[in-house]
């Protein structure tokens, strides 16, 4: 399956045909008996064999370490009914317990969520957004859930730049610090909108994991504690944030220290017992917004702050959107995901429609390994031409289409495989293009175009035992967001992914500010089906997504390819470097990469030394991406998930068999 397409004697065949060999084999060494399986549910591998997450042994892959660059050596995770992987051990192994007990795909989505916002608030939570792709077995239908936080209905489309009419001058302390950059959160709301169309539990039950870690109190992690020491001193601009993340000295709280949370817990039981309406009015609302409207910082940290504009009637009046989602077909692949206001779907399926003019297949990595190998220049120059030419439609044509039309018939438009085949004969095999230009349609204004997107978000893919998919998205933004902390959350930035500037001098921009107006977003949930003889969806075969800003864009191309084009398995496609470009003359491969070499700026390595002779001006800089995939496939008639965790962070996958 994972080589079907490849014609036999090429040598990405000859590659994926011993990758599979190695898979089958692993498959017989783990299988154990059903009662060994049962009992090694939704435990990790561990050196003697698995151990609970969460349970403090040793081999606990939730106790806390330093966040490290890159770690080294971790295999797949094989399963064979469900499988759940997120950015945090406790995370993984709260949504794997909901699975076991037979929740669904959705079910797991809302505990993950409320234990993310828990354990890694700085990248997610009830005070953010999310993007969920859903996959419903029985129907085979793909649904989008849009739960993208709004601009208040007082805002103007100078919301982000000025104070007000009358005081043209720069929010305070900046936009990012000031209340104007905190969208409606909109994460609450889509999970109630997903769970009562696809939930199996009751909702309140799924709060549970989440509550039980905020009362007796949870290590702080690696990554956290990163977080929290390099966001002191926007931390103490709010009382509540104070309290919670920095110690009586107004020390940064260290890594591996327990922090309990009761106001999360409090939060967790008035939505379990409430529903989302609990959020969205009453005592919360009133905090968020008495947060948003704040004038002055905290005693330890005085100064202005510009109030943002968020009223009561803005949060009661938040609804999630249901769309459908945005696909193309790549190879003998479906690939499906979110389309506006997200970018992520047009923006990836773009750079597969573009590549699908090339044949990939022989530009893969070479010396494949658990990291995924070295990609070739040729396959890095042709991504990222691609990248090129994509981001170039996205960032003057894509926007909340609810506000502002995307150009011509639309995403049938920008996706058109003809549109796609002109867009592919700009690229030159001996030379990059630098920057591209966007493709010319008749658009309903004149566009300027807008590149804003920043840091702090989580990936989720899961996978229930009735074959349900869930790929959400979740985000605050920036890392710790607003540093706004209201009972026990903090409060997205969202609204700094709108350009502030409304125009520039070849007209306005699409993603300019304006009341209840959605921020563009880069967030690419993806669901890849094996189509169907009949051209139909198929079966599902890929779960994935990451966070990382407007680069989300090029790990899920990656990823996608990594599956399609290169025969890797989920945990080389995670593992494998990032590699693509923006739309500038800087293509990035990511030094951090074990098999690149990121000394003198990449000089001595082979890879960046042949990018630079095509005249890619390259960058080396590490890459925080957040990949979390899950492949499902068949073995003799039976369903097998195998899932990976990026190790650029610390991620874990977990399901009902064990990996070894
Ligand atoms: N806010 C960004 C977006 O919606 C994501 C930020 C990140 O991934 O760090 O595209």
């Amino acid at each position: 399956m994972l080589s079907q397409h490849h014609s036999p004697g090429e040598p990405m065949a000859r590659r994926s045909t011993a990758l599979w060999l190695a898979l089958l084999l692993s498959f017989s060494a783990w299988a154990g008996n059903d009662e060994d399986i049962a009992r090694r549910s939704c435990e990790a591998p561990s050196d003697t064999g698995s151990v609970v997450v969460g349970s403090g042994l040793p081999g606990d892959p939730a106790l806390p370490e330093p966040s490290s660059g890159y770690r080294i050596g971790i295999v797949p995770v094989l399963s064979k009914q469900y499988m759940v992987v997120t950015a945090n051990p406790l995370a993984t192994q709260a949504g794997c317990e909901v699975l076991r007990a037979g929740g669904s795909a959705a079910d797991a989505a809302v505990a993950v969520q409320m234990v993310l916002g828990l354990v890694e608030p700085q990248s997610s939570g009830l005070g953010g957004g999310a993007f969920i792709v859903h996959y419903d077995a029985a129907a085979k239908t793909v649904q989008t859930y849009d739960g993208r936080e709004t601009a208040p209905s007082g805002a103007t489309e100078d919301y982000l730049r000025f104070i007000s009419a009358t005081d043209p001058s720069a929010p305070l302390p900046d936009a990012r610090r000031s209340g104007r950059s905190i969208g409606t959160p909109g994460a609450v709301r889509v999970l109630e909108m997903l769970h009562r169309e696809h939930g199996a539990k009751p909702w309140a039950d799924l709060f549970d994991p989440a509550r039980r870690l905020a009362i007796h109190g949870f290590a702080i992690g690696g990554r956290m504690a990163d977080a929290i020491a390099g966001a002191r001193n926007d931390l103490l601009r709010d009382q509540d944030a104070v309290a919670y993340f920095l110690d009586a000295e107004l020390k940064p709280r260290a890594l591996g220290s327990t922090i309990l949370n009761p106001a999360y817990a409090d939060t967790l039981a008035r939505i379990a017992a409430g529903g989302a309406d609990a959020f969205y009015s009453g005592a919360i609302a009133q905090d968020i917004v008495a947060e948003i409207s704040r004038d002055a910082a905290a005693p330890d940290a005085p100064g202005p702050l510009t109030p943002g504009l968020t009223t009561l009637a803005d949060m009661d009046r938040y609804r999630a959107v249901k769309r459908g989602p945005v696909c193309i077909d790549y190879r003998t692949y479906r690939v499906c995901g979110m389309g506006p206001p997200s970018s992520g779907a047009i923006a990836v399926g773009q750079t597969l429609g573009i590549l699908e003019n090339f044949g990939m297949d022989v530009f893969g990595p070479s010396a494949i390994d658990l990291h995924g190998g070295k990609p070739s220049v040729m396959g890095v120059h042709l991504v990222s031409e691609a990248q090129r030419l994509a981001y170039a439609d996205r960032n003057k044509y894509v926007a909340d289409t609810d506000f502002v039309p995307l150009p011509a018939n639309g995403v049938a438009s920008l996706l058109d495989k003809n549109y796609l085949r002109s867009r592919a004969n700009l690229i030159r095999f001996d030379r990059s293009m630098g920057v591209a230009q966007p493709g010319a349609f008749p658009a309903a204004e004149p566009q300027g175009a807008s590149v804003q997107e920043g840091k702090g978000t989580s990936h989720v893919s899961i996978v229930d035992a009735r074959g349900n998919a869930v790929a959400m998205t979740t985000t605050i933004e920036s890392g710790m967001g607003s540093f706004r902390f209201v009972r026990g959350f903090l409060l997205n930035n969202e609204l700094t992914d709108f350009s502030a500037q409304p125009a520039d001098a070849t007209g306005p921009i699409a993603n300019r500010i304006g009341p209840l107006k959605r921020p563009r977003s880069s967030m690419a949930p993806t669901l890849v089906f094996k189509r169907a003889d009949n051209g139909s969806l198929g079966t599902l075969a890929m779960v994935t997504g990451s966070p990382g800003g407007a680069a989300i864009i090029q790990f899920v191309s990656k990823t996608v390819i990594g599956l399609a084009d290169w025969g890797l398995d989920a945990q080389q496609a995670a593992a494998l470097v990032n590699f693509g470009a923006g739309n500038s003359t800087t293509t990035g491969i990511g030094g951090e990469h074990p098999a690149i070499d990121a000394s003198d700026a990449g000089a001595n390595d082979a890879l960046v030394i042949g990018l630079r002779a095509l005249g890619h001006a390259v960058s080396v800089r590490a890459q925080s991406s957040g990949i979390a995939t899950i492949l499902r496939f068949e073995v003799d008639g039976e369903t097998r998930l195998q899932g990976g965790a990026d190790p650029r962070r610390e991620g874990l996958a977990l399901g009902d068999g064990l990996a070894r």
